[in-house]
């Protein structure tokens, strides 16, 4: 079993909705969704936050930023949608696997607080 609790549900040993995977990305409902529809897309490979990437990753993060419309589309999302990325401590990150929240079907404010 693994230590970080993202790679877990990636590599199926904890229960999670899962919306959608492949080899490179996982993507699944936020236990405490903050939207009628939250999910959370992660690299399969373990990264701890936008810290810690390289250029080897560059492929990897295009990949997951143009998924992003499939993953819109495939939570039924019609008019918009925030994509969220919170990193180290004053950004109140709490897992530390790096990972993009999709938040949709509700009016979102700006700035956030
Ligand atoms: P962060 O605060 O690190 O940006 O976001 C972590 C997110 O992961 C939170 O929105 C939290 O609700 C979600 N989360 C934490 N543990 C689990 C879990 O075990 N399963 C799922 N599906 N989401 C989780
Ligand atoms: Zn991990």
């Amino acid at each position: 079993m693994s230590d970080c609790i993202f790679c877990a549900i990636a590599n199926h040993e904890i229960p999670s909705e899962i919306v959608y995977e492949d080899d490179k990305i996982c993507v699944y409902k936020d236990l405490a969704p903050q939207a009628p529809v939250h999910v959370l897309m992660i690299p399969k490979k373990h990264i701890a936050n936008l810290d810690d990437v390289t250029a080897d990753d560059q492929e990897l993060l295009g990949y997951m930023l143009l998924k992003v419309q499939d993953i819109a589309k495939l939570m039924g999302i019609e008019n918009g949608y925030r994509v969220v990325s919170n990193n180290g401590d004053d950004a109140e990150q709490t897992v530390k696997h790096m990972h993009l929240h999709i938040l949709g079907k509700r009016k979102f404010t700006w700035p956030p607080g």
